[in-house]
C-alpha cells in the first residue's frame, strides 16, 4: 500500500521550481523524454527526468500547474535512527514524524511549501473473520452505528455531520435565493471538508472498534440502491450518497493495511426487522420495538442486523469472501 505524507521545508525553492515548469511545459508540447533537450533549463538532470516522464508521457496532463520537483528513490538518502530524509540534489534535509513501519520511499515531491513523501508500507494478510460488526449508515443522527452481536456493544458516530448539513443547506438556500453563486460553491466546498474530516474520523474509529474486537467489518451493500431500487431508504441514501461513500471506501482503505476484512449485505429491511427474532416490527424515527418484546435504538436494532446477515458477493468474483460466515467458526488465520 502506497501513502503519501506531507512535511514542511521551510525553504524557498521558487527559482527550481519556475524552471521545473518551464520543462512541463516543454514536455506536453514536445512529448520528449530525453534529458539532453532540457539541459539548459538548469534543473538537475535527476529532477527534470521525472519531470518529463510525468508530463511527456500523459494523456490527461494538459497544462503545467502547480509542477512539483520530483526526486526519485535513487535520489533520496533515509537514515531511520535519526528519522530523517535527505535528498542531496537540493541540499535538502528533514526529519520525518510519520511511523516507521514503511519498506521503502518510492518519490519525493516537492512544492512551494510542503515536500510530500510518498512511502510503500507492508499490508497484513487479510484476516478471514468469523465474527462481524455490522455497521449502519444514516443520514439523520449519527451518521454511522456500530453493533457487535457478540457483546452487544454499540458505538454511535459521526452525530455532529447531520446538523452539520443542515447548517450549511440553509446557508446555501440563503445565497442561492440573492443570486450569490460563488458563495453557494464556496459553502458546499467547505461543507464537502467538514465531512470528508467527520468520515476520516468515523472511518478510523470503525476500524479501530473492528480491531480491538477481532472482528470483519459488515456493511450494507448500496448498489442496487444507486441502480435505482425504489424503496424509503433508497430516497434517504440517494439524498447523501456520495457522503455514504466516501465513508464506504475510507473504511475500506483503512482497513486494508492492518487486514481487516470488509463485507457487504443485502440492505433490504434491516432497519424494519427485529434483530432478536427476525419478524417485522415497529419502527418510529429512532426507536424500535417487536412483538416479541424486543426494544433497541433503531439504527442498533439495523446495526445488529447487519452484522447477521450472510455476506453478498458483491463483486461477483471472490465468493471465498463469504467463507466466514458459515455456521460453523473457523479459525482465524494468523
Ligand atoms: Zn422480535
Amino acid at each position: 500500500m502506497i501513502l503519501t505524507y506531507k512535511i514542511k521545508h521551510g525553504r524557498d525553492f521558487s527559482e527550481e521550481l519556475r524552471k521545473a515548469k518551464k520543462i512541463a511545459k516543454f514536455a506536453i508540447q514536445t512529448h520528449s523524454l530525453s534529458s539532453k533537450d532540457v539541459k539548459n533549463f538548469g534543473l538537475k538532470s535527476m529532477i527534470s527526468n521525472q519531470i518529463l516522464r510525468k508530463y511527456s508521457r500523459s494523456n490527461t496532463v494538459k497544462s503545467a500547474k502547480s509542477v512539483k520537483l520530483a526526486i526519485p528513490n535513487q535520489g533520496i538518502k533515509v537514515d531511520r535512527d535519526a528519522k530523517t530524509i535527505s535528498v542531496p540534489c537540493l541540499k535538502l534535509s528533514l526529519r520525518y514524524e510519520f511511523p516507521d513501519n514503511f519498506d521503502k520511499i518510492n518519490q519525493i515531491e516537492v512544492g512551494e511549501d510542503y515536500t510530500y513523501v510518498s512511502v510503500s508500507i507492508p499490508e497484513l494478510e487479510l484476516v478471514k473473520a468469523d465474527k462481524w460488526i455490522g455497521v449502519d449508515r444514516n443520514t439523520v443522527g449519527h451518521i454511522a452505528v456500530v453493533s457487535d452481536p457478540e457483546s452487544g456493544k454499540v458505538v454511535k458516530l459521526g452525530k455532529s455531520a447531520f446538523h452539520i448539513h443542515h447548517k450549511y443547506k440553509n446557508l446555501r438556500k440563503g445565497f442561492q435565493k440573492k443570486g450569490k453563486y460563488g458563495k453557494v460553491k464556496q459553502i458546499k466546498d467547505r461543507e464537502s471538508r467538514i465531512v470528508k474530516d467527520i468520515n476520516h474520523k468515523v472511518s478510523r474509529k470503525i476500524v479501530d472498534t473492528a480491531r480491538e474486537l477481532d472482528r470483519g467489518i459488515k456493511l450494507e451493500d448500496l448498489t442496487g440502491i444507486r441502480n435505482g431500487k425504489n424503496t424509503a431508504k433508497s430516497f434517504r441514501y440517494a439524498k447523501n450518497s456520495w457522503s455514504f461513500y466516501q465513508l464506504q471506501t475510507q473504511i475500506e482503505y483503512k482497513a486494508k493495511l492492518p487486514g481487516v476484512e470488509v463485507a457487504y449485505v443485502d440492505p433490504a429491511y434491516t432497519s424494519k426487522s427485529c434483530s432478536r427474532c427476525g419478524l417485522i416490527g415497529d419502527r418510529n424515527k429512532k426507536s424500535f420495538k417487536c412483538l416479541c418484546g424486543h426494544v433497541d435504538h433503531a439504527d442498533a436494532n439495523a446495526g445488529f442486523n447487519i452484522a447477521k446477515r450472510p455476506c453478498i458477493d458483491r463483486l461477483h468474483t471472490d465468493r471465498d469472501v463469504c467463507k466466514g460466515t458459515t455456521d460453523s467458526p473457523k479459525t482465524a488465520l494468523a
